[in-house]
This record gives structure tokens, C-alpha cells and sequence, in this order.
């Protein structure tokens, strides 16, 4: 997949625009306003940190993009700091970086004008974006037909919901846990996200403070059942 690490778009099959029936010539069903039936979706695929989501995400691209599929990858705040999609395990892929004043209508539409249709987003680290952007992404499904596969955390260190989290909850035509488990140190699955500052566990701050999972960071993140989370007990160093 590096090979690709220069080129977010992939480029394969031939112009097609919104709207455009991608059954493949067949006649697909459609409802009373004219539009197919079973056409693009939103899905939101979460876990908590370091379950292999930016893992899946360039999987699922490779996925399609090998079927002749053409999307985009899109990111926020990637551990690299970076506009890629890095994973833990080693493979990276060139992303458009998400800003506040991006639109991501604009990047289809961009791409449109350019000649070049976009089949589907990969938006990883979704839980970052903004509001308008999950807006945004429901919008890219229903009007443009753009699938549109969103990665990212639910809940951050305090245990509540990322409001793209939970929009992405209340919008998404499918959300699925990613079911690769991650093991709190006892041993039972992980489930929450707990900041760790100098070696402690900390429930006040800023929603979104950059750190890893590393043991040497000052602030660092560590997956804990919800037992230990509660507790706030790291376990044995
Ligand atoms: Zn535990």
C-alpha cells in the first residue's frame, strides 16, 4: 500500500457523474423520487484506540480501489501529524488533511470538475471533525451517491461521546465496533480511552490534547476496561 502513498485518488475506471447508476448497466430499483434505492451509505466503524482502525480504513480502500473503485482518504490529526493515514503496524497512505474550513463537498466536486469521480470517501480520525463535516459527509451520500466509510474513536478520555461521534451515531446508515479487541492490562477487553499525564489518569482538559500510547510521553493514552478506567488504575508498570 505505500506504493500509493503519493496518490489519494485512485484512478481506474472510466467518468461517471452524481447520480449515475453504478449497478453496472443493469436497471437499478428506485424510489418514488427517481433515486436508486440501494445506493451509497453512510458507515461509521469505531473502537477504542489502538483496535486497527486507520488499519481497516486503508484495507478498505485498497479494497475497492482494486475493484475499480475511485475514492478519497481523508484524515484529522493522523498520529504522524501528518496528511496521511498511518497505522500502528506500518502502512501509511497520503490523505487530504480535514481542516475546519474544508468542505468535503468541495473535494468531490473538485474532483467532479477535474474529470475524475469519486465512488467513496475514506474519512479516518472521524471523530475529530467537526459537525458540518458529518452534515457534510450524509450529504455526499444522499445527493451525490459518494459512499461514505468513517473510522474513528466514540468516546474520548472522559468517557463521553466526540459530538462527530455521536452525530455520526445518529446519521449513519450502519455503524459497526471494529472486533478486533484490545486488552486493558487485567486482561478484559478494552473499552475507554483514559489520559494519562505523568503517570496518572486525568478526566479534565481539553477534548482532543495530541499524545500516543507509548510508556515515555508526558501525556499518553492507554485503553482500559471499564473497571480500571473507573478506578483509574494503569496497572503494574
Ligand atoms: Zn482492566
Amino acid at each position: 500500500m505505500t506504493d500509493n502513498a503519493a496518490a489519494p485518488i485512485c484512478l481506474a475506471r472510466p467518468l461517471s457523474g452524481p447520480g449515475t447508476d453504478r449497478a453496472g448497466g443493469c436497471a437499478a430499483a428506485r424510489g418514488g423520487d427517481g433515486r436508486p434505492l440501494h445506493a451509497a451509505a453512510l458507515k461509521f466503524f469505531w473502537g477504542p484506540m489502538d483496535c486497527g482502525k486507520s488499519t481497516m480504513a486503508l484495507q478498505m480502500n485498497y479494497n475497492h480501489a482494486r475493484q475499480g473503485r475511485r475514492g478519497l482518504v481523508t484524515t484529522r490529526i493522523d498520529r504522524s501529524l501528518g496528511p496521511q493515514v498511518t497505522t500502528r503496524i506500518g502502512l501509511a497512505h497520503a490523505a487530504i488533511e480535514v481542516t475546519d474550513e474544508l468542505d468535503l463537498r468541495d473535494l468531490v466536486r473538485d474532483a467532479l470538475a477535474d474529470g475524475i469521480r469519486v465512488d467513496y470517501l475514506i474519512c479516518d480520525e472521524a471523530s475529530f471533525y467537526n459537525l458540518e463535516h458529518v452534515e457534510q459527509m450524509a450529504e455526499l451520500v444522499d445527493e451525490y451517491d459518494v459512499d461514505v466509510y468513517a473510522f474513528g474513536l466514540a468516546t474520548d478520555f472522559r468517557s463521553c461521546l466526540f459530538p462527530a461521534a455521536q452525530r455520526l451515531f445518529e446519521l449513519a446508515d450502519e455503524v459497526a465496533r471494529i472486533q478486533i479487541e484490545v486488552l486493558c492490562w487485567c486482561g478484559r477487553e478494552g473499552l475507554l480511552n483514559a489520559r494519562v499525564v505523568h503517570g496518572r489518569v486525568v478526566r479534565e482538559g481539553e477534548q482532543v490534547v495530541i499524545g500516543d500510547t507509548v510508556d515515555d510521553a508526558d501525556v499518553r493514552y492507554q485503553v482500559l476496561c471499564r473497571r480500571h478506567y473507573r478506578s483509574g488504575d494503569l496497572g503494574p508498570r
